[in-house]
């Protein structure tokens, strides 16, 4: 297993006073490659990747080419879009998992990250930003991600928003979630340890409001925080006893909700840890 370099972290503490301004992800100078190639390169690469340069996974595979397809799979699927295919093709996903599951890393499936938290499936990551987006040309306002984890909707959110907060309550994977964004170099995401269900009202009011974690109710607090015109996508316990998808869009005159498909989200939990 690849072993990551420690990096002196620069908390945002949400239980310290407030100190101004959200410092964004720094990069390092640090640059630590995920999977180590495994020698069996398969040559020049005949499918174009997405973005930057082709970088080789753990099998020796182009990720830009491997990506390519998921995006593909995930218009199959019924994701339209552009914005939200779009970064998903720019963000590597496998970067933000453990060495051991680098080959897993493109395929449509969560993903364990540590802490009995999973990194979610491509498809439902790509579907929650497209609920979040409905009815919006360009790119959205300012944003609160409750549950960063790994930081890989993060990334994804920092290229269809202009700022991300997004929200940690496990120390662990708050640091782990910096760890990995510092190579993306991505100033408008904002890392905060805290407990997610009192939201972030230093970022408030928010165009977009997203939960990777799912209560038996969506918290006031989010309700409260989110701007008129704005959106809320929430894995949240129905009247049925099930999880789904819960959307709420914040109108003048009031909220208007709607109940989705069923989902499989790690629970929302109080407090930090
Ligand atoms: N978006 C993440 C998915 C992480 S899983 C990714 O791309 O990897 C959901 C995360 O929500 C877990 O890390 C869990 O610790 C966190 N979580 C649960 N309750 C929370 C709360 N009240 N505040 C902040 N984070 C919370």
């Amino acid at each position: 297993m690849t072993k990551r370099p420690g990096f002196p972290v620069n908390l945002d503490d949400a239980r310290k006073p407030a100190t101004g301004r959200l410092a964004p992800v720094k990069p390092s100078a640090a640059k630590t490659p995920l999977a180590k190639p495994s020698g069996q390169a398969l040559g020049k690469s005949l499918v174009q990747p997405v973005t930057s340069a082709p970088r080789p996974l753990g099998l020796g595979l182009d990720s830009g080419a491997v990506r390519a397809r998921m995006v593909q799979k995930l218009g199959e699927q019924g994701i339209q879009d552009p914005s939200v295919l779009a970064a998903m093709g720019q963000v590597e996903r496998h970067r933000f998992v453990e060495t051991a599951l680098v080959n897993q890393a493109y395929e449509d499936t969560s993903l364990p990250i540590g802490l009995g938290q999973t990194i979610s499936k491509p498809n439902v990551v790509a579907r929650m930003i497209e609920l979040l987006r409905e009815g919006h040309q360009g790119k959205l306002g300012r944003v609160l991600e409750i549950g960063t984890g790994c930081g890989y909707q993060a990334a994804v959110l920092s290229h269809v928003a202009t700022e991300v907060y997004s929200i940690e309550r496990l120390r662990g994977l708050h640091d782990k979630a910096r760890e990995n964004l510092r190579h993306f170099r991505l100033a408008n995401v904002h890392l905060i340890l805290g407990d997610g269900m009192l939201g972030y009202p230093k970022g408030a009011p928010y165009a977009g409001i997203i939960s990777a974690a799912g209560g038996d109710t969506v918290p006031q607090a989010w309700l409260d925080q989110l701007a008129v015109g704005g959106r809320l996508v929430a894995p949240t316990i129905t009247t049925a006893g099930h999880q789904a998808l819960v959307v709420v869009l914040k109108t003048e005159q009031g909220f208007e909700r709607r109940v989705l498909e069923a989902v499989h989200f790690v629970p929302l939990k109080s407090g930090i840890a």
